[in-house]
């Protein structure tokens, strides 16, 4: 894992965030800078820089995510619908570069993105 990566040091607990739930293969936070009343991270532990370097072995563990991002909106209660958004890459609007599912909800969402 590189040593400058922002969520492996949210993993390691190096650098803080409040864990909404977690499990062996991931962690759900809430983001920094809430896009929706609703707005958690569902993010791997293992380092993956996106979803274009995700390999075939990762597959498992993609779904997991989603699985978990699905789970999470269920608890929170977002019947009405929610958005599971990963940007990747540059013009993907990626910023952070180690894998995540947006999760937003609480709001209605527009089409198309931004
Ligand atoms: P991206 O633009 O890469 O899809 O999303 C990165 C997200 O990480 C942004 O929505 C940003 O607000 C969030 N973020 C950046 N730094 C931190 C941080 O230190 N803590 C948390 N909880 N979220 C962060
Ligand atoms: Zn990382």
């Amino acid at each position: 894992m590189p040593s400058d990566c922002l969520f492996c040091k949210i993993v390691e607990g190096t650098i803080p965030a409040n864990r909404v739930y977690q499990d062996d293969l991931c962690i759900v936070f809430p983001d920094i800078n809430p896009q929706a009343p609703t707005h958690l991270l569902v993010i791997p532990k293992q380092h993956i820089a996106s979803q274009a370097k995700a390999a075939a072995e990762d597959t498992p563990l993609l779904g997991h995510l989603l699985a978990v991002a699905a789970d999470t909106a269920r608890r929170r209660k977002l019947d009405r619908g929610y958005r599971v958004v990963l940007n990747t890459g540059d013009e993907g609007g990626q910023t952070v570069n180690h894998l995540h599912l947006h999760l937003l909800g609480g709001r209605p969402m527009t089409w198309p993105p931004g």
